[in-house]
């Protein structure tokens, strides 16, 4: 029997796990010939998510959950989810139910027939979204597609279903500064898009603010492009031009009119413009040492506090 693992980040999501249980084991009741187990990574809450958790695992034991020590990230946790799947297909899902379980066996029979190894969801609108986060969210994706290699669709949500060697291969990417919209696109295979309209949140709030969404698209850009780095390049090549042009223009005056005493306040704007760019081009090559310097170091993507999860069962599938 083929099997589904379904992975679930969570953060202080006590009010919305409940609820989302109750969805998903109607959608895998409806799905005869294949097994699921819910992998709920509990990404450090400080609410009592856990301990919801821990009671659906002891009444369900497809329920696994894995608590990390601390908050690192949704990106950490999906990871961990993903290190710790046994199926043969893994869902990524959100605990909110902004991602409709309902579409789950559309997607399987997508991937099972073997043309495409993901079948992703996309939000055709932002109904529901504040409109200056809207605004910024396809000012980024207009920029990072201009400037990366790597496609990034605009829209597209965290919620997929993937193959095995699809999985295994982003295993494989275990950087430390993690932006899984470019991994999923970066590692290839086939990818079928599903759209649907956007849903509010079924309990609690958004835990992304927009200062984190904002880090998180640095992050976006520095992962997967190198253009911001071509960019002090260009300035100065550009500068140095028009610097040339200045001399010529300055010498010329001097040998026709005589008089040097021109242009104080003119070269004070020059020095600040100047300036500017320079620390424009030495914050840039910050944010790429920055990261770097993280990657170095080489540390765990997570670490687990408690789980259900036997450590010989970790990523071994059965047969
Ligand atoms: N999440 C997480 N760790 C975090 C932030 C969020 O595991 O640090 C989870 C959260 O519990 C939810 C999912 O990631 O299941 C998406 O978060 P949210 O719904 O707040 O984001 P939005 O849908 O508003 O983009
Ligand atoms: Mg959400």
């Amino acid at each position: 029997m083929e099997k589904i693992s379904v992975i679930v980040p969570c953060f202080n999501e006590e009010e919305a796990v409940p609820i989302f249980y109750r969805e998903i084991i109607k959608v895998a009741e409806g799905m005869d010939g294949v097994e699921f187990e819910f992998i709920f990574v509990n990404d450090g809450s400080k609410d009592k998510t856990e301990e919801v958790l821990r009671g659906l695992s002891e009444m369900d034991k497809r329920v696994k959950y894995i608590s990390f020590s601390r908050n690192f990230g949704k990106e950490g946790a999906m990871y961990a989810g993903m290190d710790n799947a046994s199926g043969d297909y893994v869902v990524i899902m959100d605990v909110d139910l902004q991602d409709p379980p309902s579409l789950i066996p559309e997607m399987y029979d997508i991937v099972k027939s073997g043309e495409y190894d993901c079948a992703a969801t996309r939000r055709v609108n932002r109904k529901g979204e504040a409109k200056i986060r809207s605004l910024f969210a396809h000012a980024f994706y207009k920029l990072i597609n201009h400037i990366s290699q790597t496609e990034i669709v605009d829209g597209a949500r965290d919620f997929r279903l993937m193959s095995r060697r699809m999985v295994d291969s982003i295993l494989d990417m275990c950087e430390y500064n993690r932006f899984s919209k470019g991994i999923f696109s970066w590692v290839g295979f086939e990818t079928k898009w599903i759209g649907y309209e956007n849903i509010n949140r079924s309990a609690g709030e958004t835990k992304w603010s927009f200062w984190k969404l904002f880090k998180y698209s640095i992050d976006g850009i520095v992962g997967f492009s190198t253009a911001p780095l071509a960019l002090s390049s260009l300035m100065g090549i550009i500068l140095f031009f028009v610097s040339i042009v200045g001399i010529i223009f300055i010498i010329i005056r001097q040998l026709i009119y005589g008089g040097s005493a021109y242009g104080w306040p003119s070269m004070i704007c020059v020095i600040l413009l100047v300036g500017g760019l320079q620390l424009l081009s030495i914050g840039i090559l910050g944010q790429y040492l920055s990261k770097t310097y993280l990657e170095t170091k080489k540390r765990p993507l997570y670490i687990v506090k408690n789980t259900n999860i036997a450590k010989q069962d970790k990523n071994k599938k059965e047969v």
